[in-house]
């Protein structure tokens, strides 16, 4: 192939991206209203995920706006009071939609990992404890996945420059897409739906392993210091891959995803956990995390840096101290051998196993989209809300397992899979 054509054929990797998001990630379908989130510096891609989403039959698609530098502004700028408040007409507008049963939504995650350095931490925590709280509903039709949903990021600048310090501006953007080409298996040839398609499909078949195998405990250690054991709740379904809304049509919530991934039983664990990677909290970076917990509430949390962000998280609800998803995720993986930091979790989630303080997925409990909140509780699901994905994953994590007639089975050996 000439070099004309090979330019031609990565020029092609973008609208072969949106295809994927729109096809694979949301899979919207014919007459489907898709709300859009996207920052006004991803421009460009959300045009093609629209464009590329009427071609698939979308009904209306609706894009919602955003910006680091006006929420930056923001924070600086605005009246203290605006802080407490999520406007109604905004809980409106996504209860709204949400509640049409043709609903589906991507958002486009991409963010300067250090938007918010240096803002007034109450000011963060109050915003955002008045977005969840106004968007409930909303949360929580998503968390039960009532409908198609999908995350995914594209670069922008001010995140190109943190993850590449050394380059110019131009090849710091250029690193960044073919590292996240890479990572959505885009190679320009046109057949990442099918790859994804074999890839989700290998996601699925180890979730299969794993329920049937019907796990009561995880035992996890890692050279790091982790040294920890958490009871799972009865009946406990191992996800990932794709999953299915409530019309019965698959979507991919996260894309890349290369992790499966169950809940732990709320009160059911015990240890030391240590981060093996930094965690990207609102705006700010927190190094070195070390939680303490006893019957599965983080009793002591340590950070080298941004403690205070943390322990205001933490804070933020009674929820946010327990946790709600026990990710595997192979160190020997597409991402994990990019040996690249992020600093934004949709991506560092999936280089390393990973465990998320607050609300748990209905889902990884038999039954769990039908409970009732206080069913819900005594199965052993959290609430919060609250979802922080931190990365535990090392080349040396060990899981052991234990089964609900008491065998032992290694799950992990070496920051891979033993099974
Ligand atoms: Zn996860
Ligand atoms: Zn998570």
């Amino acid at each position: 192939m000439n070099i004309r054509q090979e330019g031609l054929k990565m020029d092609n990797r973008m609208q072969e991206y949106a295809r994927l998001a729109v096809r694979i990630g949301a899979n919207v379908q014919k007459d489907d209203i898709l709300m859009l989130n996207s920052p006004v510096d991803c421009a460009e891609f959300a045009r093609m995920i629209t464009e590329e989403a009427y071609a698939a039959g979308a009904r209306e698609v609706i894009v919602k706006w955003s910006d680091d530098a006006v929420g930056r502004l923001k924070y600086q700028h605005a009246a203290d009071d605006v802080f407490d408040v999520f406007p109604e007409w905004e809980t409106l507008e996504y209860n709204t939609l949400a509640a049409d049963q043709r609903f589906a939504r991507i958002a486009i995650y991409a963010e300067d990992p250090e938007a918010l350095a240096g803002i007034d931490p109450d000011r963060i925590r109050r915003a955002s404890a008045a977005r969840n709280k106004g968007l409930k509903e909303f949360y929580d039709k998503l968390m039960r996945s009532e409908f198609s949903w999908c995350l995914v990021s594209v670069p922008v600048l001010p995140w190109a420059r943190k993850m590449f310090p050394g380059l110019e501006d131009e090849k710091a953007m250029e690193a960044l897409w073919n590292a996240i080409y890479e990572t959505m298996r885009i190679d320009g040839s046109g057949d990442a739906v099918q790859k994804w398609q074999q890839h989700t499909q290998k996601l699925r078949n180890r979730c299969e392993l794993l329920t049937g195998m019907k796990l009561r405990q995880l035992h996890y250690t890692s050279g790091l210091g982790t040294d920890y054991t958490v009871e799972l709740p009865k009946n406990c379904i191992w996800c990932g891959g794709s999953e299915k809304n409530g019309k019965g049509v698959d979507f991919i919530a996260n894309m890349p995803t290369e992790e499966i991934f169950t809940a732990p039983h709320k009160y059911g664990g015990n240890g030391v956990l240590a981060a093996s990677r930094p965690l990207c909290l609102h705006g700010n970076l927190i190094t070195g995390i070390r939680f303490t917990v006893e019957n599965g509430k983080i009793v002591k949390a340590e950070a080298e840096e941004g403690l205070e962000i943390l322990e205001q998280v933490l804070d933020m609800d009674e929820g946010s101290r327990y946790f709600g998803e026990l990710a595997l995720v192979e160190y020997d993986s597409p991402i994990s051998n990019q040996n690249l930091l992020y600093y934004n979790t949709l991506f560092d989630e999936n280089a390393a196993c990973h465990i998320a303080f607050g609300a748990a997925y209905p889902e990884c409990v038999e039954g769990g989209c039908e409970m009732t909140p206080e069913e819900a509780e005594a199965a052993g699901l959290n609430d919060s809300d609250n979802h922080e994905d931190f990365m535990i994953g090392t080349a040396d994590l060990e899981i052991t397992g234990v089964t609900e007639d008491g065998r032992e089975v290694q799950i992990f050996k070496d920051g891979n899979f033993a099974l």
